[in-house]
């Protein structure tokens, strides 16, 4: 059969039909134990996911349950992999990944700008594993040839890499990665599979905070890993297993509640974001916009070869960030001042770069600077939602000129 469609797949890839009911919409099992059969009895807990594969049946929880097999199975599918394992936030996703494949004497390339709990997680703790990590800057393949070591594992890079928008040449990165040995894991947050699909650009792991556009309503968190089957099936035995953080049945129903429409909302958001960017970029207070669809972005063209779809996050400077920054607590009426992205509402938040570089990344002066070219003094990021685009700039617009 041919291959469904995207917005197709993003309603009924992994969808089950219960045999009882008849009921369309995925049912919630909240059950965390799971009656065992006598064959099971026969074979015994030895039967474990990586000798049963996906013909283990369900036994706790924590192992699977089958809520979150349906979002699985429809994530995998709109990432085109092998398999997903879900989580309870993405932080839990990003760090499973990491725990599972990095062992003491393992050496991981990250870029240097990375979601900011994931940047704090492999400064602080994972040297202290016994795992050496060099932060470089991936926009430049040039630096990552240069960082990896006989025992590099694996190179890990978001794109576009939250806050500052600054864009990851995958196909190269993968290129560089299987040259060495390594693999590649992305974090795809910000793109979705409607903008990029890493696994198809070479890459071997997509990792999602599925809190952000796959739930896309703000009443979630999530998080998921994406790669073949049996790298996904080794996943879940370890750290499915033993990190312990599933994500609960009814939060995987909100999320595939909120995937049926993502495609739609992918199409919606980038919209708005070309129309308030644009609109920004005119504007006499904003000194700086940055957005990927933009001609004025400095990677417009990788953003053109790897991006679908922009996206809805864009990020504009102005002078006083700090000054601005209270007026728009203060007075905005449709923005909310707020942080988390992806969301119908539209948010808005200063992340000064003093402060994220003092408390998470951590950049040595040269790549300090290479920040500063991205987000000055600092930037306030924006995740245009889903409203009218009209109202957007006007919002903006009042704080701006008060
Ligand atoms: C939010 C975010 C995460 C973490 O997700 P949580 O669900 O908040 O734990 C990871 N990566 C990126 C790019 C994010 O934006």
């Amino acid at each position: 059969m041919k291959q469904l469609g995207m917005r197709t797949r993003a309603i009924h890839a992994g969808e089950v039909i219960d045999k009882d009911t008849g009921a369309a919409s995925p049912n919630i099992i909240p059950s965390s134990t799971f009656v065992l059969t006598p064959e099971y009895v026969e074979m015994g807990f030895e039967a474990d996911a990586e000798t049963l594969g996906a013909n283990m049946p369900y036994l706790y929880a924590r192992w699977g349950n089958p809520t979150a097999t349906q979002l699985e199975t429809r994530i995998a599918s709109l990432e085109n992999g092998g398999a997903a394992l879900t989580f309870s936030t993405g932080m839990a996703a990003a760090t499973g990944l990491l725990l599972h494949k990095l062992r003491a004497g393992d050496h991981l390339v990250i870029s240097d700008v990375s979601y900011v709990g994931v940047a704090e997680f492999v400064r602080n703790n994972l040297p202290r594993m016994g795992v050496q990590v060099t932060p470089v800057d991936t926009s430049h393949g040039d630096e990552v040839v240069a960082a990896i070591k006989p025992n590099t594992r694996l190179i890990y890079v978001e794109t576009p890499a939250n806050p500052i928008l600054k864009l990851t040449d995958i196909r190269r990165m993968a290129d560089i990665a299987h040259a060495h040995g390594a693999q590649l894991a992305v974090d795809s947050t910000f793109a979705t599979p409607m903008a990029t699909r890493p696994l198809e650009l070479g890459a071997d792991f997509v990792v999602h905070a599925l809190t952000k556009y796959f739930c896309g309503h703000g009443d979630a968190l999530g998080g998921a890993v994406i790669g073949t089957r049996d790298e996904i099936l080794a996943l879940r035995a370890d750290s499915g297993v033993h990190l312990g953080a599933s994500l609960s049945p009814f939060n995987a129903w909100l999320i595939m509640r909120g995937i049926d429409t993502l495609p739609l909302r992918m199409i919606a958001h980038e919209q708005n974001a070309f129309t308030v960017a644009r609109f920004l970029e005119r504007h006499p207070v904003v000194t700086r916009v940055m957005y990927p669809g933009l001609e004025s972005h400095p990677q417009h063209n990788l953003a053109l070869r790897q991006m679908a779809n922009m996206s809805g996050m864009l990020t504009f400077q102005t002078a006083n960030p700090k000054a601005m920054a209270r007026k728009f607590a203060a007075s905005l009426e449709v923005f909310h001042y707020a942080v988390s992205l992806g969301h119908q509402r539209s948010l808005l938040v200063l992340l000064g770069t003093d402060d994220v570089n003092n408390q998470s990344f951590k950049l040595d002066p040269e790549h300090l600077a290479r920040y500063r070219t991205f987000a000055g003094e600092g930037v306030f990021r924006v995740s245009i939602g889903l409203e009218d685009a009209e109202d957007l700039c006007a919002d903006l617009d009042h704080v701006l000129r008060s």
